[in-house]
């Protein structure tokens, strides 16, 4: 039976636990929120269970539609196993329309649909603030090769498809995301982390309220309100 042995890390919204089998980790989602990174923090009652059933329920269609995921099992309302993999370090965050940081970066008022979707990548980095890389800054700092980042690009993009029409279907636009991506011990990149409203945005398809993150980023209130509504649209 597979067992939880010690904490291998404690992150801002999970706990990762290593298990007697060591392909295989247990990741603990918590209740923590936080924002511009680890600046602003707080609590959504309720988050945890949200994030792990909502990434649970979208890895396991993304692995039925040919993506594969770090996903294993789903142990409780907060605990899943998944497979242990050597983080890519970067954050990858596709963008179907402006929003947030972009807006700001290129003057685009928050909703300007893009007309091809965007990618970008971010050195995970905390103590540099998750810089924006390109593809040279990437290959010079050996952050993986050439060939991952190509297999990287093509699932993010894959991955925007599958959810883009899933979202639609709930009524729910998917404006933007990040994604992040692991290496398997045989080397084989898959899916990893989370898709959850704290790495989405996500409007009403009708009225573009927001139902994600957004709302304790930016002090808005009907925080739980809107993990809620998301995990009962997604959920079912
Ligand atoms: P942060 O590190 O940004 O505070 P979290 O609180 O979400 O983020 O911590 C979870 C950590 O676990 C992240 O560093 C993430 O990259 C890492 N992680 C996600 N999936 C896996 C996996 N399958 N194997 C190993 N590490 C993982
Ligand atoms: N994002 C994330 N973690 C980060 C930075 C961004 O999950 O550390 C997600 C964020 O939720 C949004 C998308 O990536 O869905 C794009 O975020 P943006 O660059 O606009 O940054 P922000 O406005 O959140 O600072």
């Amino acid at each position: 039976m597979l067992e939880k042995t010690e904490q291998l890390y404690e992150g801002k919204a999970k706990k990762v636990f290593a298990t007697n089998d060591p392909s295989l980790v247990i990741v603990s989602y918590k209740d923590d929120a936080t924002a511009f990174n680890g600046a602003k923090k707080g609590t959504i009652v309720g988050k945890g269970v949200v994030n792990n059933r909502m990434s649970n329920f979208l890895m396991e269609k993304l692995e039925a539609a040919g993506v594969p995921t770090h996903f294993v099992k789903e142990i409780s309302d907060r605990e899943t196993v998944v497979k242990k993999v050597s983080i890519v370090p970067l954050e990858v965050i596709v963008r179907n329309i402006a929003a947030g940081s972009l807006s700001k970066r290129l003057g685009l008022p928050e909703g300007t649909p893009m007309k091809r979707t965007v990618i970008e990548y971010c050195y995970k980095c905390d103590a540099l603030d998750d810089p924006m890389v390109n593809e040279y800054h990437i290959l010079a700092m050996e952050y993986c090769t050439k060939e991952e980042l190509d297999t990287i690009a093509s699932m993010a993009l894959k991955i925007n498809e599958f959810l883009k029409k899933f979202f639609a279907s709930i009524k729910v636009e998917l404006v933007d995301f990040k994604l992040e991506f692991g290496k398997t011990q045989d080397g084989k990149i898959v899916l990893a982390d989370e898709i959850s409203p704290d790495t989405c945005r996500f409007w009403d398809a009708e009225t573009h309220e927001k139902l994600d993150k957004d709302r304790f980023r930016r002090d808005m209130g009907g925080v739980e309100d809107a993990y809620k509504e998301m995990m009962k649209r997604v959920l079912g």
